[in-house]
Formats: C-alpha cells, structure tokens, sequence
C-alpha cells in the first residue's frame, strides 16, 4: 500500500493510509480499511488501515522490545531523543501544506484554524519540547535525610514510566497526537499513539514523518488505528503497557480506568467538560459577551473548554440576550476552505444528530430558541448546524448538564452570585470556566470559588505551553503543559546512599 495524494476540489488531499509499527509502514492485516468521511461535503475522502488486533499485538511487543532494550540509548541519552524530535517537528514544518489540506479534508475545521490550534500551534509544542527535555533535571542530589536512627543522602531520579499508550480525540487531532506523544517521548519513554478513526489521517502522517524523516529508533513511536473501539481497547488492558494517556470523553474515560485497573496502568485523563461563564452585575455586557458567544461558535463548538453556559443576572437578561443574539446571527460559518469563516461542518452525522437532538429536548423542557437552532438552508451539503442560541434553560435539563459539542450557548438567569456560583459547580465535569466583571477583584474571588482545572477571571481560560492544563472531577486526572505536564510521562526513583 503506498500513501496517497489524490487531489480534488477545492484543495482536498486524501492522507497516510498506512500504519507504523516496528519502524515500517504497513497495511492492516488482511489489508483491511475503511472510509474517511469529508464533514464538509459528506464524500469519501479516502481510506485508511483498519488495524485488527494482531497489528495491535505487534505494536505493543515492538514498544515493549524497543523500551526494554533501550534501544538507541533512547531511555538514557536526552540529547538523542531531543535531536530526534527536533528532526520530527522539521518534518512537520516541510509537511505543513499538505497537513494543512489534510486537516481541513478530514475534520472540516476551517483554514482559519490551522494558523491556530489545529497547525501552528501543534508545531509550536513539536518545537518547545525538545529544549525543555534538555534543561530538565533528571537527576538531583536531594540533600543528606534521617529516619528511624538512619542517615543517608538522598537522590531523586526522574526515570520513563516505559510504554505508553496515547489515545486521542478528532477535534484538535494534530494538536492533542503532539500533545500527548512528543513530551512523553522526549521523557524516553516507547509510545503506541491511537488517534481517533474519525480523523486517522493527520496521526497517521506523523507516523510517516517519524519513519522517513527522523532516526527514532524502531518501536519507540509508532502509530495504530482501528474502526473498531474494541481493538483500541487493547492498548488499554495489555500487561506490557504501563500508562495510557487519554483525551476523549468521560464515558470513554471511566471505561479506560477500569480495564487498566487489573494492571495498575499510570494514567493521565483529560475527559469533558460543561464550562460556565458567569457574568457578574458590574461586567460591561458590550465587552464581555460577543467574544463569550463567537468563541463558543468558533470550530463548530468542538472544543472542550468553551464556556457553553453562561449565566448572566437576572435584570440584565434582556441587554444580554439582544448582544449575543447579533453575534450569533453574524458569525461567519459555512465552507471551511474559505479563509473568512470561524466555523465549518459538525465532524458525523452522528454528531450533529446529538446536538439537533439536545437543543430540541431543551426547548421540550421549556428553554427559549432565541436564534438557530437547526441545519442552516443555505448550506445543504455537509454536517452544518445554526449557530444556536437558547435562553432560560434549566441548569439541572440534560442540555443544562450534558457537554454539547456543538455551536450552542445556554444562558441562565441568576439572582444573587452564590447562585451563580452554586449553578457553576452543580455538574460532574470540572475542566474549564470563566468569570467577568467590573472589577478584578472581585472576578479573582468568584473565580477562586469555581470548582475546576482551569479559570479565567476576567480573561480567557488559561492556554498555553506553560500553563498546566487539566479537569477536577469526572473531567480528568492529571494535567497536560507546564512542568505538571512533563512530569507525568516520568516516574519519582528515591535511591538512598550512604552519608
Ligand atoms: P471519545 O471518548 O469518543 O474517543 C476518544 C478516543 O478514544 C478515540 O480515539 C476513540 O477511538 C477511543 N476509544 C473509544 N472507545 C475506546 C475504548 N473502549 N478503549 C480505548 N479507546 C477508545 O471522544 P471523541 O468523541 O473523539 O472526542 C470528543 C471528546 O473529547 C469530548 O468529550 C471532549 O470534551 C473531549 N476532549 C477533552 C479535552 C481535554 O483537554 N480535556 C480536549 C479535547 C477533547
């Protein structure tokens, strides 16, 4: 099987079908396959391996070899997997074009985006890493230490956890297979990336990267994808694996954690979330709220830290609602290719059928359509919804608690701020939230009281290479960025000497 390049369309660029296991690029077994679907156009794009549990099998022995041998010197030699990587983010930017039509084909996210989270920015933590390995301290003399009448000097050694499994999502895909794969390989560990089979192509061209371009050793990083959520499952509940780190869903998470719970698996779960923005009394509605709907509009909703809640005081519902709704009705969504919108097709059917279904049962329980609500007239090819916008929805209705996923803010009324406060945290999830008002101050004290990973108190959610990201509750464990972010690929070794 050989990659493919059919072009077609307005740019669209069919990806990697192959895996990578073991160094080499390969079909499935039994060269099975299935189909890429274009959100956009609702067309095949192309194809890609379906691994079936023996190319599953293969990988994990090939990682398990590749780490137990420490093959390269990779376990022990930073500068080498510092070198190796550098080489994989050169060959991402040489790639980026291509990648960019990829992304584009395959998630539908607008162009608009790949400058942004679903490109630039996934080269931007390709490139970051690699320095970071070099400078961080593996080792460290920790000092002379007594107990129980004994004396000795104490040495902290940051060791690889050892095989890795790296299981991600299709709506930052290139974003979160970096995220996950590259600091855990600079960390020296093996790691069997899976992305999602909605969107196999752009994981699929990193493999390739890392196997034409790069001297990463064979079995260290390979890449493994499968139609079949029972295949990936694998990875999972395999003894040889040590650690799974996981971006996806929390029913997808809770199953994960049982199926490593027999073998003590090391994880790392960054899983949904229902984020709420809650503007205070004093917050300058003009200011606030046109950023707070276009950003939960922005990539079809399909982000997990957008605060698709907002809770706005009572008195003020009116002004809000008007604001929002002009935004809404404006915002640019519709051809991904086209450089103007912020927002393309949903990723499935499947998907936009979830969200049509939720907005219906919120009206069905007495939310107010304010404006959108269904599959735009204008655009009849492709998984588009309306940008939607509901007013008084009940914060305990399925869409007051479910994660969306999808272009829709709920806005709910509150009276007082510990009402606002007690709807916030009234959820399983705990990932993200914002708070905005007139005075800093005051943002900070509300925001210190919202139970989740991350806030904004009269800014954005924290984003960045160096802010530790992660959710409190049912949205994860762990944390992904900053030094928290590093440090989970690695294992705390206390070796004890003599004084
Ligand atoms: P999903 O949970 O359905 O799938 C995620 C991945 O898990 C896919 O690769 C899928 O094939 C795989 N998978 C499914 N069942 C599995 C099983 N039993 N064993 C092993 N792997 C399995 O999620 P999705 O629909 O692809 O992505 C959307 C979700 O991702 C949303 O819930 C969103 O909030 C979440 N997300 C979270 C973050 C974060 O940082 N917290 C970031 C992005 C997306």
């Amino acid at each position: 099987m050989t990659s493919t390049s059919a072009e077609s369309g307005t740019g669209v660029l069919a990806g990697e079908e192959r895996l990578l296991i073991d160094g080499t690029l390969t079909g499935a077994t039994g060269g099975a396959t299935f189909e890429v679907i274009n959100p956009a156009t609702e067309e095949v794009a192309g194809v890609a391996a379906d691994g079936r549990p023996a190319d599953f099998d293969r990988a994990i022995a090939a990682a398990r070899r590749a780490f137990d041998s420490n093959a390269g010197r990779w376990r022990d030699d930073v500068e080498f997997r510092a070198r190796c990587v550098t080489q994989l983010r050169d060959g991402l930017v040489r790639a980026q074009e291509r990648l960019r039509r990829i992304l584009v084909t395959e998630i539908g996210t607008p162009i608009a985006m790949t400058h942004r989270i679903q490109l630039a920015f996934p080269i931007e933590e390709a490139g970051y890493w690699p320095g970071y390995a070099r400078d961080f301290e593996f080792g460290r003399d920790a000092g002379t230490h007594t107990g129980m009448g004994m004396s000795f000097a104490q040495k902290l050694e940051y060791v690889p956890v050892g095989v890795v499994a790296a299981i991600t999502p299709w709506n930052a895909p290139l974003y979160l297979n970096i995220a996950e794969s590259v600091p855990a390989l600079l960390a020296g560990n093996a790691v069997i990336l899976k992305p999602a089979q909605l969107t196999p192509w752009n994981g699929l061209e990193l493999g390739r990267i890392a196997a034409e371009e790069t001297d990463i050793p064979p079995g260290i990083f390979q890449v493994v994808v499968s139609d079949d959520n029972d295949v990936a499952a694998l990875l999972t509940s395999d003894p040889r694996v040590d650690m799974v780190t996981f971006t996806g869903s929390t029913a997808v998470g809770r199953k994960i954690l049982a199926a490593a719970a027999p073998t003590v698996k090391k994880t790392v779960m960054e899983l949904g979330g229902k984020s709420t923005h809650i503007v205070l009394d004093d917050a300058d509605l003009a200011k606030v709220l046109p950023g707070a709907a276009a950003a939960t509009c922005t990539m079809s909703g399909q982000g997990c830290t957008l605060a698709t809640r907002v809770l706005l005081p009572r008195a003020k519902m009116a002004e809000g609602l008007a604001i929002m709704k002009a935004t809404m009705e404006a915002f640019p969504y519709g051809d991904p290719w086209d450089p103007g919108n912020y927002s393309g097709p949903a990723i499935s059917d499947v998907q936009r059928a979830k969200v049509l279904n939720l907005i219906e049962g919120a009206v069905a329980s007495g939310a107010t359509l304010i404006t959108g609500g269904g599959k735009p007239a204008h655009l009849p090819r492709g998984y588009y919804i309306e940008p939607t916008l509901l007013s008084d929805v009940d914060p305990r209705s399925v869409i007051g608690q479910e994660e969306t996923f999808g272009p829709v803010v709920t806005v709910t009324p509150y009276d007082s701020e510990e009402e606002a406060i007690a709807i916030a945290n009234d959820t399983i999830y705990g990932l993200a939230g914002q708070v905005s008002s007139g005075d800093d101050d005051r943002a900070l004290a509300v925001a210190r009281q919202i139970h989740t990973g991350t806030v904004g108190a009269n800014a954005p959610a924290p984003f960045s290479l160096t802010s530790p990201l992660g959710g409190v509750r049912q949205s994860g464990l762990g944390r992904r960025y900053g030094d928290h972010g590093f440090e989970e690929y690695l294992e705390l070794k206390t070796i004890a000497v003599p004084a």
